[in-house]
């Protein structure tokens, strides 16, 4: 009898086995080996419906997110270092006027474009900020080298861009963010008489080497006054990385970002709750932020190479690859 028992679950134990292996293979990026590396990076979140998006402005933004992605999937399948995979893409999206970062970063009230970008280095937790700079072309770069080559994490306004200047970096003139699309948009929000409109770009990876790294760059919110600065280039709010956990780069309305120290708080609950990033995303972007009021969500990558691209908003610009073959661009809630 024993025998037989034995017997059939060998029998049923073959077939299955059999029928997954054969019929039903498993994508790789899902079977239990980590990923040598892992890649991430979002364009923004907010209203982001397919029926406001028209197909060829799809398209358009699917093309962009797909070939920063690629550049930053070559630079780690070369064995290249996370920092390096995240500048690179970020100075891309920067370039790209689509995005409220670099070139087509949003206006300010007073019809100013002021930049803000991070980075965070998750193997020395060393990190670099700029915030309100008007004239460097590349603010993502400006913030490595606040955190590679001064002793300080944040500069800001005319003192950053000075140093952009000493450090050799591209300095440009504010005409060379003027993009037609973001001047209407703030001539309708004085209209409205209200900020609005967020945007920003982001890229999260984790090297061959094991290294995390995090980086984000934006125009901050349209029709901002005051200098207002938001949560990009705030380390632990909209940037943060740890080896210990994970990557967390963040896009959406920067206040509830810094008042809920959202990237921070995520790779915490991964340290001391032992929660997977998926969980610990959640947790903060749906659980915590969303009933607060606080729009938007968050790309990460943790130390094993897991991703998790988590919003409470209609959709995201986002895109992620590993080295398991996992590559996927998305825009909406629905993909
Ligand atoms: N978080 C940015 C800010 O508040 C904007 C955004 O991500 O869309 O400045």
């Amino acid at each position: 009898m024993k025998i037989l028992k034995f017997g059939i679950q060998v029998l049923v134990f073959g077939v299955l086995a059999g029928f997954t292996s054969s019929n039903l293979p498993a994508p790789a990026y899902l079977t239990k080996d980590k990923p040598q590396y892992a890649i991430a990076i979002h364009g923004g979140a907010g209203v982001i419906l397919r029926e406001n998006l028209s197909p060829n402005l799809e398209k358009a933004y699917r093309s962009i997110l797909d070939s920063a992605l690629t550049v930053g999937e070559q630079i780690l399948a070369k064995g290249g270092a996370s920092m390096d995979a995240v500048e690179r893409v970020i100075r891309i999206m920067e370039d790209c006027p689509l995005f409220n970062a670099g070139k087509g970063a949003v206006f300010s009230h007073e019809g100013y474009n002021e930049l803000d970008a991070s980075v965070m280095d998750g193997s020395n937790l060393m990190a670099g900020a700029v915030a309100g700079v008007r004239n460097v072309k590349n603010p993502i770069t400006l913030a490595r080298k606040v955190m590679t080559n001064s002793s300080h994490v944040m500069l800001s306004g005319k003192g950053a861009t000075e140093f952009a200047r000493e450090q050799g970096l591209e300095i440009v003139d504010s005409t060379y963010f003027f993009t037609e699309r973001r001047w209407q948009d703030l001539q309708k929000a004085i209209q409205k008489s209200k900020e609005n409109k967020f945007g920003t770009v982001g890229c999260v990876a984790l090297d061959k080497a094991g290294n995390l790294a995090a980086g984000t760059s934006t125009g901050g919110m349209t029709n901002k006054r005051w200098n207002r600065i938001g949560d990009t280039p705030i380390i632990g709010a909209g940037t943060y990385a740890s080896n210990k956990s994970c990557a967390v780069s963040g896009t959406g309305h920067g206040e509830f970002f810094i008042r809920y120290t959202v990237a921070r708080e995520i790779a915490a609950l991964m340290e001391y709750k032992s929660m997977t990033v998926q969980q610990a995303a959640q947790e903060v972007i749906i659980n915590r932020l969303k009933p607060a009021g606080g729009e938007g969500g968050i790309i990460a990558v943790d130390k094993d190479g897991n991703i998790a691209m988590v919003f409470n908003s209609p959709g995201m610009y986002r895109a992620c690859a590993d080295s398991r073959g996992r590559h996927e661009v998305s825009i909406f809630g629905d993909n």
